[in-house]
């Protein structure tokens, strides 16, 4: 079994899932394979990004296992997966086709069962790109359920939580004068400077929760200046938020005007995710978990978003959920093949156990 969920994941690795052409590529395939292990799957077009969506059982709740197809870009070495120390090194082998590749196989091995519950998969494209054309369509268009795991990279713990993202951009006005005699000019460098700091200093970067420590605040991008002999007159700074669940992004955007001298546009906006850890899916979930791991599982919070965000806003109980691993987003990514077996495990009773 394990052998077959590696090579598996090192199928969808050598798909290069970064374009588009190779995600449609690597949605058909996955199709294909369905298929040709007696589960029947859809295959779905938003905007030219294909997601494959596929339900087995015949009643009762619906559980959703949710993986993204799409991976961020790497070296052309980092597609040419291999196994070391029962590591599976590869780009997305952590973020997360391994994830993928278990679901794919608790999709093959139950559907001959009797379920108690309803299983649907749903494989997706564009979830590092937000998520808009593949999991946000699949849940506009009515494709939700009772319980979603999310198989990111979690280490096997589960998280409940996600921050929500603020994404800004603000132009500061200045005035320009000879950069010999730069008393005679307003600087909008040093004032987008002078506004990050009040900002920065505003109580709503000050709170903390139990899953938090803090909301985050990044400078990510400066664009002014024209020549190096003029006073800047303009300075645009984008701005990328990260807020707690429980916090309103209207108010955090109304005490952010009320510190700055300019104008503010929103880039993009994603909402905190905040699943109940006391809900009975999700306690049996870390349950289940903890009975085949054989140790604690935590519950925790996520300071970056996924996909479970478009279903948490449907009020439906969404966590992230998946293999150890590491470097995701990095070099030499890795997923640890030993976990992957256990995620399947843990899948498997934790449907069965409905
Ligand atoms: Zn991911």
């Amino acid at each position: 079994m394990k052998e077959s969920i590696v090579s598996l994941t090192r199928k969808l690795i050598e798909f290069r899932t970064v374009e588009k052409d190779r995600i449609n590529a690597a949605a058909e395939y996955c199709s294909e394979w369905l298929a040709a292990n007696g589960v029947h799957a859809r295959v779905l077009d938003n905007e030219g990004l294909k997601s494959v969506v596929s339900i087995i059982g015949k009643e009762g709740p619906t559980v959703i296992l949710n993986g993204h197809l799409d991976v961020v870009p790497a070296g052309p070495d980092q597609f040419i997966p291999y196994v070391a120390e029962g590591k599976l090194y590869g780009r997305g082998s952590f973020d997360m086709l391994g994830s993928v590749a278990v679901m794919m196989h608790v999709m093959a091995e139950l559907v001959q069962e009797e379920l108690p519950c309803k299983v649907m998969l749903a494989l997706v494209p564009d979830e590092e790109k937000g998520g808009q054309k593949g999991t946000k369509y699949l849940v506009e268009h009515g494709l939700i359920g009772d319980v979603v795991i999310c198989g990111e990279t979690t280490n096997l713990d589960i998280a409940v939580q996600a921050k929500g993202l603020l994404q800004l951009e603000i132009e500061i006005e200045g005035v320009s004068a000879h950069g010999s005699r730069p008393w005679l000019g307003d600087n909008a460098i040093l004032n987008a400077v002078e506004t990050y700091k009040k900002i920065e200093a505003l109580p709503i970067f000050n709170v903390s929760t139990p899953y938090f420590e803090h909301p985050s605040l990044n400078l990510a991008r400066i664009q002014a200046g024209q020549a190096i002999n003029q006073v800047p007159d303009r300075c645009i700074m984008d701005l990328d938020i990260r807020y707690l669940p429980g916090q309103n992004p209207a108010v955090l955007l109304s005490e952010i005007k009320g510190v700055v001298n300019g104008t503010i546009r929103v880039l993009s906006e994603g909402e905190p995710v905040q699943t109940n850890p006391d809900h009975p899916l999700i306690v049996r979930l870390q349950k289940t978990a903890e009975h085949i791991r054989g140790r604690n599982i935590e519950l925790f919070g996520q300071h970056g978003t996924a996909d479970t965000r478009f279903y948490a806003a449907r009020g439906i109980p969404a966590v992230e959920f998946g293999p150890c691993g590491a470097n995701h987003h990095g070099k030499n990514e890795y997923v640890e093949t030993e976990s992957l077996l256990t995620f399947k495990e843990i899948l498997t009773e934790y449907i069965c156990g409905f």
